[in-house]
């Protein structure tokens, strides 16, 4: 038997534990992976939730991140004592996920650990930081270059907004940082932001299709109405990168930020990205996107009986960066 983080649903509510399971317990899959570390994700959070928008079947392990060694494999892409990445797809939403020492995936998610990350970096990273180098990527397919002006982050404090402030800034862009967290500006500056920003201050307030042009770019992990504020206030020509909903799903906008300003709404997923991107988004997590000097600040690792504690504060918007979890030693 090994330990997993189960979770069980009676009466309408959702109970989660420890528990001993075996291995005819996991799913159908061509890899098995000892599990070495996982991470906490705003969608893990919404897991364990008793109306859960994020799991249908009971019993379940959730956990959207996992990173370990190979113990078995099908698939001849695969082989045992290989360290891999599994995140996306189904993982921890309709397949058993990583808060379990061992997994059993479908060959096709198994990304593998690129030379110069570890294992536990990897999860540092996670989908969260996977989604902010897609993220990166994209603005600057999209044209963002050093130079044009500062590029905003949203909800810099989270998990993906805080790898987007290290990463642009260890680009060479002049970041800004929005946050609720008034304890947590010297945190963002660490992270190379220029400058910091309240959260009510990136906030749509007005009627006006337009405002005056502020942002060459934006990171946005938030949406809602501070989607709405970045829409009518990023220059002619710019990006806003849209991958979350911590502060609302539904906006508003008119269509003159794109008509009169050729303004690019571009939407960042990272769970059904094509194979071929993801790698190479990996590839450069392991390289110019590292934040090599800056990752052990964000990171704050726990052990497997401190998650249901740190489940629910993520939801609440009180975690600091990237919660990383021991699973079992590497
Ligand atoms: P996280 O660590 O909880 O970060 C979210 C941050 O948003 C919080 O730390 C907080 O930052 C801010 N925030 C929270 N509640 C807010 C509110 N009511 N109004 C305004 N800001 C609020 O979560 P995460 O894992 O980084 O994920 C962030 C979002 O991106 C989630 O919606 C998640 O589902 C989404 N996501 C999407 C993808 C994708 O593939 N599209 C991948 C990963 C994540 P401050 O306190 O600093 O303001």
């Amino acid at each position: 038997t090994f330990k997993a983080f189960v979770l069980e649903k009676e009466d309408q509510k959702v109970d989660a534990a420890l528990k001993d399971i075996t291995f005819d317990q996991l799913p159908e899959g061509d890899v098995t992976v000892r599990v070495a570390y996982s991470s906490v994700n705003y969608k893990d959070g919404l897991a364990v939730l008793d109306k859960s928008p994020i799991v249908k079947n009971y019993p379940f392990i959730p956990g959207i991140d996992l990173a370990g060694v190979v113990t078995e494999s099908k698939s001849d892409q695969f082989k045992e004592g290989d360290n891999v990445i599994v995140t996306s797809y189904g993982l921890g939403v309709t397949h058993y996920g990583g808060f379990s020492e061992y997994a059993r995936v479908p060959a096709d998610w198994v990304v593998p650990l690129p030379e110069g990350l570890s294992l536990k970096e990897a999860m540092a990273f996670g989908t969260a930081g996977l989604t902010a180098a897609l993220a990166v990527q994209r603005l600057e397919d999209n044209g963002l270059t050093a130079g044009q002006g500062p590029v905003l982050v949203t909800g810099a404090t989270g998990g993906v907004g805080s790898l987007a402030v290290a990463m642009l800034s260890d680009l060479g862009y002049e970041v800004y940082g929005s946050t609720g967290k008034e304890t947590e500006h010297g945190f963002l500056k660490q992270l190379g932001a220029a400058e910091v920003i309240d959260r009510e201050e990136v906030v749509k307030k007005d009627n006006r299709p337009l405002n005056s042009q502020k942002w060459a770019a934006a990171v946005d992990p938030v949406g809602g109405k501070t989607l709405e504020y970045l829409l009518t206030t990023v220059k002619t020509g710019g990006s806003v990168a849209l991958m979350g909903l911590a502060g609302g799903a539904e906006f508003s906008s008119t269509v003159h930020p794109f008509i009169l300003r050729g303004i690019n709404l571009l939407g960042i997923d990272s769970v059904f990205c094509p194979y071929e991107k993801r790698k190479a988004a990996w590839e450069r997590i392991a390289t110019d996107l590292k934040v090599e000097n800056k990752l052990e600040g964000i990171i704050n690792e726990i052990s497997f009986d401190q998650l249901p504690e740190t489940l629910s504060g993520i939801l609440q918007g009180k975690v600091r960066g990237r919660t990383i979890v021991k699973i079992s030693e590497e």
